[in-house]
């Protein structure tokens, strides 16, 4: 089963996507987090995604693309994926049905997780992550249990660097430009839910696992 998290950046992809990975032990597909972690590495790809990032603009579709269909090559994305951030482009929604229509597979659903841009700007704004396991807090939403300190592995939390306003502004641009048009290519293909973000993760979390498919939470 593939499931991509469809929704602003901030609506809280990243936070749900945890949720259902956990939930159904599906491999998390995050793009963002792929090109921070080569921004990291400090290989090619980091250097060339880093220029865009920080401006708030879409890393180019050819290689965004590549890189997806690398990750979805390896053998733990082959039962399934909850896609986070791709695609974002037409054009990435197209390359994700015919690389998955190689496999046989297809998106079984893309849940829009609908936030309006003011609670955006202010989940953005008080955002702290731990680059070390990945976890995602807000400084009042949902504060670690002491300041700057990652609750599970220990780690000092960073805020991103294009959580600034002027990087959210073009975020915010760029997604009604570019991404919000998938709304309407994933309703006509009769695969799109939406979900109300604009309340407690848990809430948000429920709805989401009710809205999969063919959900089955994994027993362990
Ligand atoms: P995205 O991956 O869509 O950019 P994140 O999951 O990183 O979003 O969430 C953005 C910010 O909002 C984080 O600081 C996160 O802790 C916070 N957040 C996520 N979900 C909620 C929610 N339902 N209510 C309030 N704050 C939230
Ligand atoms: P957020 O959900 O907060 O916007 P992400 O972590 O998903 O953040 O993405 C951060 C940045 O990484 C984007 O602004 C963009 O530059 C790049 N990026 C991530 N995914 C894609 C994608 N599918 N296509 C193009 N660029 C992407």
């Amino acid at each position: 089963m593939h499931i991509i998290l469809l929704g602003p950046p901030g609506a809280g992809k990243g936070t749900q996507a945890a949720r259902l990975v956990e939930a159904t032990g599906l491999v998390h597909v995050a793009t963002g987090d792929m090109f921070r972690e080569n921004v990291r590495g400090g290989t090619e790809l980091g250097l060339l995604a880093k220029s865009y990032m920080d401006r708030g603009e879409l890393v180019p579709d050819e290689v965004t693309i590549a890189m997806l269909r690398e990750r979805l090559d390896r053998p733990d994305a082959a039962a399934g994926s909850v896609l986070d951030g791709f695609p974002r482009t037409t054009e990435q929604a197209r390359a994700l049905d015919d690389a998955l229509a190689e496999r046989d597979q297809a998106v079984d659903a893309a849940l829009l997780i609908d936030v309006p841009p003011d609670e955006v700007r202010a989940r953005l704004g008080g955002r702290w992550t731990c680059a070390a396991d990945g976890a995602v807090y807000h400084e009042t939403n949902n504060p670690p249990a002491a300041a700057g300190v990652c609750d599970g592995c220990g780690a000092a939390l960073t805020q991103r660097d294009d959580d600034t306003p002027a990087a959210i502004d073009r975020r915010l641009t760029v997604y009604e430009r570019q991404t919000a048009p998938l709304i309407a290519f994933y309703e006509s293909a009769g695969r799109l839910v939406r979900i109300d973000g604009a309340r407690a993760p848990a809430d948000v979390g429920a709805d989401l696992l009710a809205a999969l498919p063919t959900a089955s939470p994994e027993v362990d």
